[in-house]
């Protein structure tokens, strides 16, 4: 039977706030592997929007890496920096349709809490300082995982209206990741399960703003023996990147659940590659949410 529906495209979206930590590394190589075992192209987005956290250097550092490990992208590699103008035109379609409002709560006395819906009633006007949030509702928004199952939330009471624009004039991560996904075509989602919590509000703007849904697959977070998520390179990481490639290739595959050939252990990344493109099973990748990394 032909195969039906657009073309398999998928990505890897990194914010250079840091260099590639074993936790990317996952998603990165998953979202690669998945890609290319259904022969489609797999993409590179630097997620550089938030400026005070980007880390001169680190997108190239990343990209370097990529390269090491042989994961060759397809395309032009698009960075969120360079797209401002669209996350605003995502913002005015919303606005236009009486979707957002101006909201002068700061963080501190918010806090992470859903938020209540303080400013969703008050009108402040848009010459004070103030953040946008778009309006949620009480019916269940969310995705059917391809390893984790369904997966809702209800925005309203979970999250509370959730923000498109930080008041500092950022655009927030939802929104840019939202309409970047759509504008690049992208059809599946291969990322780290921290990031599962964030799809049901990913979701309701694609809805809002009629933009496709993709498929979404969340692979297990890698935690360090506290239990903490890994959001730094660990020691020496960096290091076995430039010289044993292989190594942190094979290292990987053993956390995604991949039943790795002993034939390979001493193989070059490229055979490594072909070799787990080939043998990819998405379905065995383990279920827990964490998994410990030595
Ligand atoms: N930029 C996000 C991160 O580095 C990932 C975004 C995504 O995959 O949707 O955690």
């Amino acid at each position: 039977m032909p195969a039906s529906g657009p073309p398999y495209l998928g990505r890897f979206a990194p914010t250079p706030s840091g260099p590639l930590h074993i936790g990317s590394i996952m998603a990165a190589l998953a979202s690669y592997l998945d890609a290319r075992n259904r022969g489609g192209q797999w993409r590179v987005r630097i997620e550089d929007l938030d400026l005070p956290r980007v880390k001169p250097g680190c997108s190239d550092d990343i990209l370097h890496a990529l390269d090491k490990l042989g994961l060759h992208w397809d395309g032009k590699i698009v960075f969120q920096s360079e797209r401002i103008d669209a996350y605003e035109e995502a913002c005015s379609r919303l606005a236009a349709d009486q979707l957002l409002y101006h909201c002068i709560c700061s963080r501190r006395i918010v806090g992470d809490a859903p938020y209540p819906g303080t400013c969703r009633h008050r009108s402040i006007p848009a010459s004070s300082q103030h953040s946008l949030r778009v309006l949620t509702h009480g019916r269940p928004v969310g995705i059917r995982d391809r390893l984790r199952g369904d997966y809702f939330q209800c925005l309203e009471k979970d999250v509370g209206d959730f923000i498109l624009r930080r008041a500092d004039g950022y655009h927030a991560y939802h929104l840019a990741t939202v309409v970047d996904d759509a504008w690049q075509n992208i059809t599946h989602i291969v990322r780290g399960g921290d990031l599962l919590e964030s799809t049901p509000r990913q979701v309701y703007l694609q809805q809002l703003l009629n933009l496709p849904i993709p498929e979404y697959l969340h692979i297990p977070v890698a935690v360090d023996k506290q239990g903490a998520k890994i959001s730094k390179s660990m020691g020496g990481l960096d290091v076995l990147i430039q010289g044993s490639p292989a190594r942190v290739l094979i290292m990987t595959l053993d956390l995604l659940g991949q039943k790795i050939d002993q034939s390979l252990a001493k193989a070059p990344v490229e055979e490594i590659l072909t070799w787990a493109i080939k043998n990819w099973h998405p379905a065995i990748i383990p279920l827990q949410k964490e998994i410990t990394v030595n």
